[in-house]
C-alpha cells in the first residue's frame, strides 16, 4: 500500500499571516528552503540578531523530506559536535519553541534503545553515549535481562547489552517546521512559499573574489549579501547557478508502518545492531535500515514536493527479516503503508555546513546523512556562523579538504610496512625512533598545506593574521598561532619570510593538511575585511617539503 502515515497538509489558524508572497526587494539574509534545517536557520538568525530574514520555500514548508521523515532524535550520533546538534533540537522542541509560541512544538519522549550483538559494539555505543552522558543525558547500560523488562516483545537472545537513553524520542516534521516560523515571525522572520529560487548572483570585489548580491526568485529579486543553502537534496541545484560545488548524492531511503501490533504502544524506539530502527508508531510499528547497496537518484525532480517513490521489496527485505528478527510478532503483521523518499548522503558522512570558500555570503546547509532532523541545533549554528562568522561549536570537520584522487601512496606503503602496529612493524618503527632521537632523521612532510601570501600588503596582512612577527624572520621558520577576531585560535603554524617573485615580501606557511582549505579561506576573509592590497594561494599541490630532524 502507498498511503502515507501522515497528513500532507499544514493546519493553519486563519489569521495566521506567517506565510506571505509579498516579496521584499532587499533582505540581510535569505534562507532557501523550508524543512527541518531551514526553519530552524531562519528562526535562529532573526532571533540571534541577523537583520531581515527572508525564508523561501519553492512549494509548501515540509514538502521536499521532512515531511515524511521517521522524526527520531537519538540521544548521541559518532561526532561530538553532532551530538550537540541532536541535544540543542531537544531543547528547543521540548523547550524553547513551545515556550515562545505558546503551543506543542510535535515533542513524543520514547527512549531509545541502541541494541547491541557483541561486547566491542557496546563498547563502541558507551564510548559515543559518553559524551552525551557529560552533557546531561542519562545512559544506561542494559543487559538481555534488563532489556526484556523494558521491551517485553523483542527477542534478547543474539543480544550482548544495549544502551538505553529515556530522555529521547520522536518529533512530527510538521508541527515542528510550523512552530519555527510562528517563533520567527516574532522576531521578524518572514517566511514566502511557492517562490522557487532560480538563481544566485554574485558581483566581484576589489581582488576579483566572489561575493553574493542578490537572488532571482518566480516572484523577482532580493538583493543580499548572504544566503544559506537549505535545499535538501535540490541543493547542488542552487549551487550549480554560480559554479559551487555541493558535495552529496541523494539516495532513496524507505520506511514501513505495519498494522497494529499488541504491547508495542508506549516502548522505547530501537536501533538494532546500527542497522535498522523500529518506532512505536501509536499501536504500530514503523521500521527502516539503510542497505550496503542502497538506490541513487542522480536526478531528483525540481517540481518534486510532497513526493515519494515506489518501495523495492526485494532491496528492503533485509530489513524485513532483521526487524522479524528483533520483534518476532512483526512477522505475523500485516503492513500498513510505505514511505521511500529522497536523502542526501556525503561521502565523509558529515553535513555539508559552512560559508563557501570560493563565495563570500553563500552559505552552505544540507545533506543531513538521514540525521536532519537534529537541523534544529544546525540552524542554530548555521546562524551564529552567518551572523558571528563561525559556529559556537567546533565543526571543522563538516565542510571537507580535497581528498586524495588515488590511493597509490597508501598501496606503496603497504609493501613496505603497513600504518597498522602489526608485530613485524615494531621493531622498524622503534629504529626509526632511537634513530631521530639520537641522530637524524629525513621526513617526507609533503602532505602539510602550503599557503603564500604575496602583494603590497604582505606584512600587514601576517601581522594581523598571527601572534608572532614574522616579518624578520628571513632564513629561519618560527612557529606561530593564527588567530581569529575574537582571539580564537584558527589554527597552529610554520612560517617564515621569502622573498618574492616579484622582488616585494613573501610569506609561506604550513598548516596541517585538513586545515588548508580553512586556512586560506580565513586568511582571504581577513585581507578582504582589511581592504588590504595581498594575496594568498594554496600552493600544497606544487611543492615537496623535506624535513630534517635530530641533534647531529
Ligand atoms: C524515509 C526517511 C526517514 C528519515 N528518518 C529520519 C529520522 O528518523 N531522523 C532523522 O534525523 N532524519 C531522518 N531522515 C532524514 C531527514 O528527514 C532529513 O535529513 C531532513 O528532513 C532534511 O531536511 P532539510 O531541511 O535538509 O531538507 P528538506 O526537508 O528536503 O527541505 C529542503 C526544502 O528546500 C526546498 N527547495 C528546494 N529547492 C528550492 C528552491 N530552488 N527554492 C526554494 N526552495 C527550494 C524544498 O522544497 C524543501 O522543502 C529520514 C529521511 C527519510 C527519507
Amino acid at each position: 500500500k502507498k498511503d502515507v502515515p501522515y497528513d500532507t497538509s499544514i493546519h493553519r489558524s486563519k489569521d495566521e499571516k506567517s506565510s506571505s508572497n509579498k516579496l521584499p526587494t532587499e533582505a540581510d539574509v535569505v534562507v532557501i528552503g523550508a524543512g527541518s534545517v531551514g526553519c530552524s536557520t531562519a528562526y535562529h538568525l532573526a532571533k540571534l540578531g541577523g537583520g531581515k530574514v527572508i525564508l523561501l520555500e519553492k512549494s509548501r514548508i515540509t514538502s521536499g523530506t521532512t515531511w515524511h521523515t521517521a522524526g527520531i532524535l537519538w540521544s548521541f550520533r559518532s561526532t561530538e559536535s553532532e551530538t550537540i546538534m541532536q541535544l540543542q533540537t531537544r531543547e528547543l522542541i521540548s523547550k524553547i519553541l513551545p515556550e515562545e509560541t505558546g503551543e506543542d512544538a510535535g515533542w513524543l519522549s520514547t527512549g531509545t534503545l541502541n541494541t547491541a550483538k557483541t561486547k566491542d559494539q557496546l563498547k563502541n555505543f558507551l564510548k559515543h553515549a559518553s559524551f552525551a552522558s557529560a552533557l546531561g543525558v542519562d545512559i544506561f547500560e542494559l543487559m538481555p535481562n534488563d532489556i526484556s523488562k523494558l521491551h517485553p516483545l523483542l527477542n534478547t537472545k543474539d543480544l550482548y547489552g544495549a544502551v538505553y537513553s529515556p530522555q529521547c524520542g520522536t518529533i512530527d516534521p510538521a508541527t515542528y517546521c510550523m512552530s519555527y516560523v510562528k517563533a520567527g515571525a516574532k522576531y521578524g522572520l518572514k517566511t514566502i512559499e511557492n517562490c522557487s529560487v532560480n538563481k544566485i548572483n554574485v558581483e566581484s570585489d576589489y581582488l576579483g573574489l566572489k561575493r553574493v548580491a542578490s537572488v532571482e526568485t518566480d516572484l523577482g529579486t532580493i538583493k543580499t549579501s548572504n544566503i544559506v543553502n537549505c535545499a535538501g537534496a535540490w541543493a547542488p541545484y542552487i549551487g550549480k547557478t554560480i559554479n559551487e560545488y555541493v558535495p552529496q548524492l541523494v539516495f532513496k531511503h524507505c520506511y514501513v508502518v505495519t498494522e497494529p501490533i499488541e504491547g508495542i504502544l508506549g516502548t522505547p524506539i530501537i536501533k538494532d545492531h546500527g542497522t535498522i530502527y523500529m518506532k512505536p508508531q501509536g499501536n504500530a510499528i514503523q521500521f527502516g535500515g539503510y542497505e550496503f547497496n542502497p538506490i541513487l537518484e542522480p536526478n531528483v525532480s525540481t517540481n518534486f514536493a510532497f513526493g515519494l517513490y515506489d518501495m523495492d521489496w526485494d532491496l528492503f527485505s533485509v530489513h524485513s527479516e532483521s526487524a522479524v528478527n528483533r520483534i518476532p510478532a512483526v512477522e505475523k503483521t500485516g503492513i500498513h503503508s510505505t514511505v521511500n523518499g529522497p536523502e542526501s548522503f556525503t561521502a565523509d558522512g558529515h553535513p555539508n555546513m559552512g560559508e563557501s570558500p570560493t563565495t563570500r555570503g553563500y552559505f552552505h546547509g544540507s545533506a543531513f546523512n538521514s540525521g536532519g532532523i537534529m537541523g534544529g541545533g544546525a540552524g542554530r549554528q548555521l546562524a551564529h556562523w552567518v551572523i558571528h562568522g563561525k559556529p559556537e561549536i567546533n565543526l571543522a570537520n563538516s565542510y571537507d579538504h580535497k581528498q586524495h584522487e588515488t590511493d597509490h601512496y597508501c598501496n606503496e606503503v603497504e609493501k613496505d610496512c603497513t600504518f597498522e602496529f602489526a608485530e613485524k612493524s615494531h621493531k622498524l618503527v622503534g629504529d626509526e625512533c632511537r634513530t631521530c632521537r639520537n641522530s637524524v632523521a629525513v621526513f617526507d612532510s609533503s602532505y602539510m598545506g602550503k599557503l603564500y601570501i604575496s602583494g603590497k600588503d604582505a606584512d600587514e596582512t601576517v601581522t594581523k593574521l598571527l601572534t608572532r612577527d614574522i616579518t624578520n624572520t628571513e632564513n629561519q621558520f618560527v612557529y606561530s598561532l593564527m588567530l581569529n577576531k575574537d582571539a580564537g585560535i584558527e589554527c597552529d603554524v610554520v612560517a617564515t619570510k621569502m622573498n618574492g617573485k616579484s622582488g616585494g615580501n613573501e610569506y609561506y606557511i604550513t598548516v596541517p593538511t585538513a586545515a588548508a582549505q580553512h586556512c586560506r579561506f580565513h586568511i582571504q576573509k581577513l585581507i578582504q575585511d582589511h581592504t588590504l592590497h595581498s594575496s594568498v594561494q594554496d600552493r600544497t599541490e606544487e611543492t615537496s617539503i623535506l624535513s630534517v630532524q635530530g641533534p647531529k
